[in-house]
């Protein structure tokens, strides 16, 4: 302890950098008669203090600390006393290390309040921000995060806003996109054959809105397409301009009153909405009040955002001309705000690009000359149900769901799609190794750099099947390695031979004469929830996801793997069933149910279509024409997917038989299962020398129950039960069997709550350590963390694979 001594060395690691923390120090001593200096070092912040009361100044740093910041620790050293005259802010040097950059932050309610204040400099000023809020990574081109690296350089700032930049007191030192209308960014509005509105162009995109137009809208890490979300009309036009899937349209609502009105929201819930990183939270829909089936079709959640930009408060809350001061309400109920992209290329930044691919979509673009140099995408999350939080208070004692992570402080909330808002904030793992890169998956793809005890994932890249995703790739691998100062000595990828992710890290790897690493796909997953959780031990491994490349060349999905951080067996698996047409069979969920159909009743298969749509939809000839190349493995490759039997049952209940969007059967089966039904049905599973779990007797009791009209939520919420049962009885048996306690669940199935709920409550309740994703989502978007991971504990071990 301090006590009295009267000069000290502070040493503050966490996330102390791009928050505000050296004006929160500087204003702190000043107040406190404390002389010395405050500087950003590689890996936090130093500060000397000379002064008579340092014990109650640490105190006052831990207790007053700005909001975005984290303190993880606070070290003090005894320091010899320089007789500082004051208290200063000393430059940073960049030069050892890294220094971290923020993420892009919504706008704080101090910068909101100021602009709808009309006696504000910055009144209605839509780029307004201070060093608690707006724009960083996705302006940043360079580091150190000063604004000459930043798409600001441009903007000269006038005297006011340089006055405030360089007052330590003031809410905007060193806020480095500090901008007033004077000075700084404008919006203008271009109709979509290019003529640019002269005046008023927020004014012009609210009313294009209200008559139920379409408007590309720019944003923070790209463009938004938005139409007004209550207006059914615009939101089918929207759907049928852009889209020919019932992909869910995100909305953003104005405040959380008008979100309660259309969905449940829990206190956590709330508290993410209004979170600074402001993510898109996925919400259950209420049926009393609803918004148009086409923003959200079949879907139980709804995916919910608050305004986080200047530009979206406006948009809602504009003072129109004829209307008194206070403005009186929104303008709106909700918009849709869906990525401006086409066919799932990366979402578009600049205004050209915007109106060349968008023009067909929008009838207008509301655009600004702020340059948008990361794109970033808008997170998605999820906070984990109320009978999850009710269910685990239930538990015996003892056992425990692992929740704990620093970066995701609150273990109930899970991210689909981590993006905007915290990348590219690291994720701390456990101990040091060589710098390496993960390239992901094709799907949902993201990129890991891990450096030093930092794993740095990038943004969402998207599908790497375009090539316009793979320049994105390659975009933000540039930057984020010269931000983070990385030189990867080894690459790793998924052992798909038909992989871009692959091919490109292979050509790479070698182009550089770094060490490569094939990872099987599941294996990753499991990788990263031990880097997460800075396992390396043992675990279980429980990875159910729609279809991954797996070791023997068939596809995997429904996996069992004892697993350490050097390597792992396939102790188990669902039964594989072929995937009539391969991919067709992905699109087309109904093949897959042909496909289990005729595991369950081998020749008598067609006797029992009876009860289902599928002969009256596709006709006899059709389906005997599917059942006959299933044999055949060049047609039909064998499929262990637990996402495929999802699909197949969602099919064969009549709830979806195409998939138009990757999910979409799986997502629809759980929105009908019925809450409070127990009872299940009966897998067979062989204990062998790989588990087996087949499901063909299953299949046969969900037929029998189609067949006697039971109401198919209550054989959906059956079924679900019974993967969660089998899913459990494996692991206890490969837990004795191993003498291993501790389970690892991932993959995307697990994006399934009631899937998850019921299998971490059952293996919590047999006295097993559960883990799983907490920081990354659990679908293939966390796939290049633990592939990082591993290939980096492989070679720390001195393994070859
Ligand atoms: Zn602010
Ligand atoms: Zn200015």
């Amino acid at each position: 302890m301090p006590g009295r001594t009267d000069c000290l060395t502070i040493s503050i690691q966490g996330t102390v950098q791009g928050v505000g923390f050296r004006p929160f120090i500087y204003n702190l001593a000043r107040r406190m008669q404390i002389r010395g200096f405050v500087s950003n070092t590689s890996d936090g912040v130093i500060i000397k203090a000379e002064g008579d009361n340092l014990t109650l100044f640490i105190d006052s740093i831990r207790q007053w600390a700005p909001p975005l910041s984290k303190i993880e620790k606070i070290e003090t050293a005894p320091a010899v006393p320089c007789n500082f005259a004051d208290f200063s802010i000393r430059q940073s040097d960049a030069s050892k290390g890294f220094t971290l950059v923020s993420p892009d932050i919504s706008i704080c309610s101090a910068c909101r309040n100021e602009m709808f204040d009309p006696g504000d400099l910055r009144y209605l000023y839509p780029f307004i921000n201070c060093t608690n809020c707006g724009p960083r990574y996705s302006i940043t081109k360079s580091v150190p995060y000063d604004r000459i690296n930043t798409t600001m350089q441009v903007f000269s700032m006038c005297r006011q806003c340089s006055s405030e930049y360089n007052d330590p007191c003031d809410r905007r030192f060193h806020a480095q996109p500090n901008a007033c209308a004077e000075c700084g960014p404008q919006v203008s509005l271009i109709s979509s054959h290019g003529d640019v509105s002269p005046s008023r162009p927020i004014e012009g995109a609210i009313s294009l809105l209200r008559q139920g137009k379409i408007v590309a809208v720019k944003g923070l890490g790209g463009f938004h397409i938005a139409c007004d979300a209550g207006n059914a009309e615009a939101v089918k036009m929207l759907r049928n301009r852009k889209r020919k899937s019932n992909k869910p349209f995100a909305v953003m609502f104005p405040d959380c009153s008008m979100v309660r009105e259309y969905c449940e929201v829990s206190h956590a819930e709330e508290e993410l909405l209004l979170s600074p990183q402001s993510p898109i939270v996925l919400l259950r829909k209420k049926h009393i009040k609803s918004l148009p089936e086409a923003v959200a079709p079949k879907a139980g959640y709804l995916g919910v955002m608050l305004p986080y930009t200047p530009l979206h408060y406006l948009l809602f809350y504009y003072p129109l001309a004829g209307h008194a001061l206070p403005v009186p309400g929104p303008l709106f109920s909700a918009l849709v705000m869906t990525s401006g992209n086409i066919s799932e290329e990366p979402i578009i930044i600049s205004d050209e690009e915007a109106i060349e691919k968008l023009s067909g979509i929008v009838d207008a673009f509301l655009v600004h000359n702020r340059g948008i140099f990361m794109r970033v995408d808008d997170t998605v999350a999820l906070v984990r149900s109320r009978e999850s939080e009710a269910g685990s208070q239930d538990h015996q004692p003892g056992t425990r769901i692992f929740g704990f992570s620093h970066l995701t402080p609150d273990p109930s909330v899970i991210l689909f799609r981590r993006s905007r808002g915290y990348v590219p904030a690291p994720i701390q793992l456990m101990e040091e190794g060589p710098d390496v890169l993960g390239c992901g998956a094709d799907m949902k793809n993201t990129f890991t750099l891990a450096r030093g005890r930092y794993a740095i994932l990038s943004q969402h890249i998207g599908d790497m099947e375009n090539y316009e995703t793979i320049r994105f790739f390659e975009e933000a691998l540039d930057n984020l390695r010269q931000v983070y100062k990385a030189e990867p000595q080894a690459i790793a990828y998924d052992l798909h031979p038909g992989y871009f992710s692959s091919g490109w890290a292979r050509e790479y790897g070698s182009r550089k004469g770094l060490r490569m690493f094939g990872i099987q796909h599941h294996y990753a997953h499991i990788g990263s929830v031990m880097a997460e959780h800075g396992l390396t031990e043992k675990v279980i491994g429980v990875a159910f996801d729609g279809t991954g490349y797996g070791e023997d060349g068939t596809l995997w999905g429904g996996e069992f793997l004892i697993a350490d951080a050097v390597g792992f067996t396939r102790a188990g698996h669902f039964r594989q069933i072929p995937l009539p047409g391969g991919e067709m069979a992905v699109r087309e969920p109904w093949r897959t149910a042909l496909s289990y159909l005729a595991d369950a009743y081998g020749d008598e298969v067609m006797r029992y279509l009876a009860p289902t749509e599928f002969a009256r939809r596709y006709g006899e000839e059709k389906i005997a024409a599917i059942l006959g190349i299933s044999g055949n493995r060049a047609f039909s490759p064998l499929s262990s997917g637990a996402g495929r039997l999802f699909d197949a049952v969602s099919a064969l209940l009549g709830i979806c038989d195409l998939n138009t969007y990757e999910g979409e059967a799986s997502v629809a089966l759980e929105a009908v299962a019925a809450e409070g039904i127990n009872d299940e049905y009966m897998p067979d599973i062989c204990f062998g020398s790989a588990v087996d779990v087949d499901f063909s007797h299953v299949i046969r009791g969900i037929v029998d129950d189609i067949r006697k009209k039971v109401d198919r939520s209550i054989i959906a919420a059956r079924f679900h039960n019974t993967v969660a049962a089998a899913t459990i009885r494996v692991v206890i048996k490969l837990s004795i069997m191993n003498n291993i306690t501790k389970v690892a669940l991932s993959g995307g199935v697990f994006q399934n709550q009631y899937l998850f709920r019921k299998v971490c409550e059952g293996l919590c309740a047999s006295g097993l350590t559960v883990f799983f994703n907490e920081s990354v989502p659990c679908n293939d978007a966390g796939i290049s963390l633990g592939q990082a991971y591993l290939a980096r504990e492989i070679m720390k071990a001195g393994r070859h694979i």
